[in-house]
């Protein structure tokens, strides 16, 4: 396997970075997880474009442009032979002292991995997945804002023990203010009379890629979908709640807090959804070659 680091193409082995890396030691950096089909980089541009915002918000210059980024993207598939994987870019604030002060860093770290992923076992996405809402919060919007995709995802690690504890794989995290969120790697939907609901990034969401692409793929087919203020109630009684993310891709939820959602499997505004996504996925994005 060969990573890019820094604008080299480098040995798994030597893919190193050092223990004085402030995305080691503060979680100081931001990331992407990026997805190829068929051969192509799956909605690249959206994927670069949410990086280099990510890096605004936590004031972290990216050493190159996001046209260069994009291409070492596609040259780490190239490198690796990928053409259906999992991508992971990384940037870290990069070497400093032993202190906060992010301003000692001088070099930030540019990491790109393409391997594979597999999330959630096959099966699940026939039989829907079983989830718990966590007592552990999302992030407050101005504490470390969820719209960042930063290094820093104690508060989902945090999440997902809880949710591993209670016997599932996946949980739902609410707001301080009380309304759902999102889970703890991914955006969650509610169906209700064949529409599409989904929580604003301001109650505490990441903007997910998936998400846009779901929302634009749903008006499509006409199942209208749109972003609303959600609690718990609204998942409990919905007909049909799902999840997305480049990693889960769409996967229906079974049951909530042991309640059964709709008919306990993935419902047909889900089916016809995750297989309009995936025909999608196939012809949408950068060639690798
Ligand atoms: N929310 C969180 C907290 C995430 O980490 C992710 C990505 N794994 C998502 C939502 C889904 O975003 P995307 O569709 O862009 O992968």
């Amino acid at each position: 396997m060969k990573i890019y680091l820094n604008g080299r193409m480098v040995a798994k082995r030597d893919a190193v970075v050092s223990v004085f890396d402030h995305g080691l030691l503060y979680g100081d950096g931001v990331f992407e997880g990026i997805r190829a089909y068929n051969g192509r980089v799956f909605l690249l541009d959206e994927h670069i474009a949410r990086l280099y915002d990510s890096a605004r918000a936590i004031a972290l210059p990216i050493p190159l442009t996001p046209k260069r980024m994009a291409e070492a993207v596609v040259a780490t598939c190239n490198a690796n032979r990928v053409r259906d994987g999992y991508i992971r870019l990384v940037v870290t604030r990069g070497v400093g002292t032993l202190g906060l002060n992010p301003y000692n860093c001088r070099r930030p770290q540019v990491i790109c991995i393409a391997g594979a992923i597999q999330l959630y076992p096959r099966e699940l996405y026939e039989t829907g997945m079983a989830i718990v809402t966590v007592g552990t919060l999302r992030n407050h919007t101005e504490a470390i804002n969820p719209r960042i995709k930063s290094l820093n995802y104690l508060n989902n690690v945090l999440a997902k023990i809880e949710a591993i504890n209670a016997g599932v794989m996946e949980c739902i995290l609410l707001n301080p203010q009380g309304f759902v969120a999102e889970a703890s790697g991914d955006n969650v939907f509610a169906v209700r009379g064949g529409e599409l609901r989904t929580p604003p990034t301001w109650c505490g969401a990441l903007r997910g890629i998936t998400r846009d692409a779901v929302m634009r793929l749903a008006a499509e087919l006409g199942y209208p979908a749109r972003e609303e203020v959600l609690t718990r109630y609204d998942l409990y009684t919905a007909d049909e709640v799902f999840l997305t993310g480049t990693a889960a891709e769409i996967i229906g939820v079974s049951a909530i807090d042991r309640r059964r959602i709709g008919a306990g499997k993935p419902g047909p505004v889900t089916r016809r959804l995750a297989a309009a996504f995936a025909e999608y996925a196939r012809s949408h994005g950068t060639p690798i070659r």
